[in-house]
């Protein structure tokens, strides 16, 4: 804030004695000492910014000291003790928003931005930071207020019948402002899957080699895998990034202790977890051939249709296929749409290059490409969801040939919720619930 290049001056001796901090230009980094009294603390640089050229948009510096803990905790008491206070969680990017650096849906992103896992996770973040979302935003609130604009001219000349707005073109803007809210809201699914982790979930009979299968998946990539054991303790879920994209992998644990595993597919747990999933491999053991497969099938086929989770079959074990059941396999269509059968050896490793790529595909990672823009963030798919039901109303109320009044009401209501986006209309509560999730000084 405005008095922070000051109070870094009482504590911050440059070593060059003609620099006066309080008259130091912004973009300009001072090499010098932090002295307690007379006792040197450290050597440090300290780059100055000037308002409104700063990441909050007020005068700030930073201090670059060495790493000890100690030399930070003793500059921070100086700092205190001379009239600093710390900052709150997101005090910075709060600050930023406040100060017009940035809209609300960008201040978000840096927070997704810091946690991003993964390179798809990180490329959708550091895109909404940048301001494509916003963007986006601000022309379909332009082409509503436009719309709106038009309509109340109309109100406002109700009673001598001139008509000012072609109804036609009143339709075409909100239809075209619709299909693109919509298509926001509908890659919600895929943002949301790709920011906290695609579930994937693994199913087959006991000993197909699931458990072969997920190890080397996890081993493969030497990633971060954390074990987390379910609420419930009945199935195991793994994370790791794969070709950019983090996976959840859950391996339902009573499904490795039943025998007719997926004829119990009754089990709620189970069904809860294949239900939650964005993919669902089925793993089968070649030896056991097309019938053993067959059992499972049906009811996962079943409980799928209708459903956009994918299903992939794989085919374990190929580098034991003693009785030559391959054929078998490939005779038989057994595949409805838009599922796939691979052949893999969990063991040798066989086919996993091709298994992850196609994981990628069926995860939509072609999708998140440089000038696309996804919503990741539930705030956002929760206004546009709204957006689109207003603008519904507006084209049925058009057709229907409502009042404008009325039609303007839905109008109103529609760019409203745009502006809770960009943070144009906002609580304190809002901004709370958003802030509080950052970490400390960003
Ligand atoms: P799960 O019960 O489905 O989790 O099966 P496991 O992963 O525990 O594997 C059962 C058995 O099959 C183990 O003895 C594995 O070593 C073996 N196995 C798993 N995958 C393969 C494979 O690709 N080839 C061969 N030959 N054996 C495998």
């Amino acid at each position: 804030g405005p008095q922070s290049i000051k109070i870094c001056g009482k504590i911050f001796f440059p070593s060059d004695i003609n620099i006066r901090m309080d008259a130091q230009k912004g973009y300009s980094i001072v090499y010098g000492e932090i002295r307690a009294g007379d006792d040197i603390v450290d050597e440090v640089l300290v780059s100055v910014f000037r308002a409104p050229h700063s990441y909050t948009g007020e005068d700030s510096v930073e201090i670059s000291c060495h790493a000890s803990k100690y030399i930070q905790q003793k500059i921070l008491e100086l700092l205190i003790r001379n009239g600093t206070v710390a900052a709150q969680p997101g005090e910075f990017t709060q600050r930023a928003f406040l100060n017009g650096k940035m809209d609300l849906s960008q201040a978000e992103a840096v927070a997704d931005l810091i946690a991003a896992e993964s390179e798809k996770a990180h490329r959708i973040a550091i895109s909404q930071m940048r301001g494509t979302f916003s963007d986006e935003i601000s022309i379909l609130r332009a082409d509503l207020l436009h719309f709106a604009s038009l309509i109340e001219l109309e109100l406002d000349f109700g009673e001598e019948d001139v008509e000012f707005a072609d109804k036609n073109q009143l339709r075409e803007i909100v239809l075209k402002v619709l299909s693109i809210t919509k298509e926001l809201t509908s890659s919600f699914s895929l943002g949301n899957a790709i920011k906290n982790g695609v579930p994937v979930v693994i199913t087959g009979k006991p000993n197909t080699g699931k458990s072969t299968l997920l190890n080397l998946l996890l081993k493969d990539e030497k990633a971060i895998v954390s074990e987390i054991p379910g609420t419930t303790r009945d199935y195991i879920e793994d994370t790791v990034v794969i070709e950019g994209i983090l996976y959840r992998f859950i391996d339902t644990a009573g499904l490795r202790e039943t025998v007719d595993v997926l004829e119990n597919l009754g089990i709620d747990r189970t069904y809860k977890k294949i239900s939650e999933a964005s993919v669902v491999l089925l793993v089968a053991d070649i030896n056991e051939g097309l019938t053993a497969l067959n059992e499972t099938l049906g009811d996962l086929q079943r409980q799928l249709t209708g459903s956009d989770r994918k299903l992939m079959i794989l085919v374990n074990k190929i580098d034991n296929d003693i009785n030559n059941k391959k054929e078998e396999f490939c005779d038989k269509p057994i595949l409805n749409n838009n599922e796939q059968l691979l052949f893999i050896s969990a063991k040798t490793g066989s086919g996993i290059e091709e298994l992850k790529s196609k994981l990628g595909e069926l995860a939509g990672s072609d999708k998140v490409q440089e000038e696309c823009i996804i919503i990741t963030n539930i705030r956002h798919y929760e206004a546009l969801s709204k957006v689109t039901e207003s603008l519904d109303r507006v084209v049925s109320g058009l057709d229907n040939k409502i009042p404008e009044d009325l039609i303007a009401i839905d109008v109103r209501q529609a760019i409203h919720f745009l502006g809770e986006i960009s943070g144009e209309i906002t609580t304190d509560e809002i901004l709370g619930n958003i802030f509080k999730n950052f970490c400390i000084g960003k």
